[in-house]
């Protein structure tokens, strides 16, 4: 089977040199195997994502040489413009009794962070019939949850292993649709990298909770999953994970200071592809790509590199 992998990016800040880490590999795992990329923009959350930093993403993939074949200026591949994908599939989950309203406000703020470390118990609102949730939404505008049955998913990571969660008691009853509207990122990477035939997803570690959950609304909407590889996260010193707002490793700094075989090189060293961060370009690398040399375990970033 063709080999089709992606970049997933949220347009909410400029690229760091974590981000860049992950795409280097996203892209190095297809094209060694002489597959295709999309690239796909996830701005859901209108607030915090902004078209500039998309089309600064695309940019700077260019000038570090990751191509992709289908997406990026595309329209079609931003998630604000594929609202009519989810709510078919929405509809698909609601049909088979899967989802409900839930009139919480806490649902507010475990949206903050969509898809990081959210462990939302069962919520009392599973409970409402449908009455009573028609008589709790003329005062409010509900968020909606799927209901996770009481089932254990294993599965197996290609870099990190076997990982199993139990949903019922790990996860719970986990939200889908914002009251604003707005559609959760569980759902559309689900229905977004099955409508677009991606094969493999090589993603942050952070997201390896998150891939049973994904995996049930697979299974519940009849999709077929992709391979994962979840690969390690960047460290600064202190120990804290290199994020969007540490504007100290931001391409736009990186780029001043590196060409690109200098900061491919880079991440080709932390990658375990190179025994020494020697100018290589992407290419070069996709030539003799390996992933049982890539480390599983975080990485701290070399101080030198921040200094
Ligand atoms: N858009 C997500 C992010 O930028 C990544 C989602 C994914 O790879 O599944 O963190």
């Amino acid at each position: 089977m063709p080999v089709k992998g992606r970049f997933a990016p949220s347009p909410s800040g400029r690229m760091h040199l974590g981000n860049l880490f992950s795409f280097l590999l996203a892209w190095l795992s297809a094209r060694s195997r002489g597959g295709s990329m999309v690239l796909r923009i996830e701005d859901l959350d209108l607030v915090r994502c902004q078209p500039a930093y998309a089309w600064q993403l695309m940019e700077d993939l260019e000038w570090l040489g990751l191509d992709w074949d289908e997406g990026g200026d595309s329209a079609a591949s931003w998630q604000s413009n594929r609202g009519n994908l989810y709510a078919s599939s929405f509809d698909r989950l609601t049909a088979r009794g899967l989802t409900y309203p839930c009139f919480c406000s806490r649902i507010q703020r475990l949206n903050e962070a969509p898809h990081i470390h959210e462990v939302s118990p069962s919520c009392p609102c599973a409970l409402l019939t449908a009455e009573e949730a028609a008589e709790k939404a003329k005062e409010k505008v509900p968020s909606y949850r799927v209901r996770v049955p009481h089932k254990v998913i294993t599965f197996t990571d290609w870099l990190q292993g076997n990982y199993t969660q139990d949903l019922w008691t790990d996860c719970g009853d986990f939200p889908i649709k914002r009251s604003d509207g707005a559609w959760a990122y569980q759902l559309a990477v689900v229905v977004d990298d099955a409508a677009m035939g991606v094969t493999q997803v090589v993603r942050g570690r952070d997201l390896l909770s998150s891939t049973p959950r994904q995996l049930w609304l697979y299974e519940a909407l009849g999709l077929t999953a992709p391979e994962f590889y979840h690969v390690p996260l960047l460290l600064a010193p202190d120990g804290r994970r290199l994020a969007k707002r540490d504007a100290d490793l931001d391409m736009g700094v990186l780029r001043q200071r590196y060409t690109p075989q200098e900061l491919t090189g880079i991440l080709a060293k932390m990658a375990g592809q190179r025994e020494t961060a020697a100018p290589v370009t992407a290419q070069e690398l996709a030539g003799d790509f390996n992933w049982s040399k890539v480390p599983r375990e975080d990485i701290p970033v070399e101080p030198a590199l921040l200094a």
